[in-house]
């Protein structure tokens, strides 16, 4: 009998719940290729921001979303921080979308149907590659039903909010004070999860894994085994 790890795998989660962070490592672990697609909704809301749309414009945001290249490659050559790199029309901008007005206006851009097609689209293109760990809202609700593992982390918001501060203050970055950055995470799950289009929920057959009191190593032993145990009982 040999054991196959799932092909895609799925993992929402809201704001800051810390499903890149644990993304990452077990894609790594595993040897999958790792894909946040909030980076993509963010390099929308730059874009568009950049070249001045108004953002509450949704036929000139989807427009200009129609336009844009985006890129997502290794972080390797770059600084030590990054997770990965991002470009926008070859242009570097992997810091630049995590920018405090790429963060207040994210939610808005995803909200519209028209560019969350344009972003389906291309996650799509990419799972059907499989080896992939594929990360955000709606991954395992829309972009990837059939994904054999589909996990939703979360965290309270309050714990969030701390790991996010912390992080910050990690990069050297004080701009955000602890305050603020709760307030900006509830005021982005509100949108996320009340949204009229792939709102923010766990998929029916999701596992929901609380991560407010695990470390990312305790949790990426539970889905190393969550991973092999979907495996062994599909056969
Ligand atoms: O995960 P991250 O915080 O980088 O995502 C930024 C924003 O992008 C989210 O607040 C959400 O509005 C949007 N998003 C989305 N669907 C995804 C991933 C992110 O709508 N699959």
């Amino acid at each position: 009998m040999t054991l196959e790890q799932p092909l895609t795998i799925a993992i929402d989660g809201p704001a800051a719940s810390g499903k890149s962070t644990i993304g990452l490592l077990l894609a790594e672990r595993i040897g999958y290729i790792f894909l946040d697609t909030g980076s993509m909704y963010r390099t929308a809301t730059l874009a568009a921001l950049r070249s001045g749309v108004p953002i509450h414009d949704e036929n000139a945001v989807v427009t200009l979303s129609e336009q844009i290249h985006i890129d997502i490659g290794s972080a390797t050559g770059y600084d030590d921080e990054r997770m990965y790199t991002v470009w926008l029309d070859g242009d570097d901008v992997t810091w630049d979308i995590r920018l405090p007005a790429v963060e207040q206006n994210v939610s808005q851009v995803s909200s519209y149907w028209g560019v969350r097609e344009q972003m389906v689209r291309l996650q799509r293109e990419m799972g059907q590659r499989g080896r992939i760990v594929m990360v955000g809202r709606d991954i395992g609700t829309v972009v990837l039903p059939d994904a054999p593992l589909k996990l939703y982390i979360t965290a309270s918001a309050e714990e969030r909010a701390r790991r996010r501060w912390l992080e910050k203050q990690e990069r050297g970055d004080d701009r955000s004070t602890y305050d603020a950055i709760l307030a900006d995470i509830k005021r982005r799950d509100a949108i996320d999860s009340g949204r009229e289009h792939s709102p923010l929920r766990p998929a029916d057959d999701a596992i929901i894994i609380d991560t407010t009191e695990k470390s990312p190593e305790q949790l990426l032993q539970q889905i190393l085994s969550l991973a092999a145990f979907q495996t062994v009982s599909a056969e």
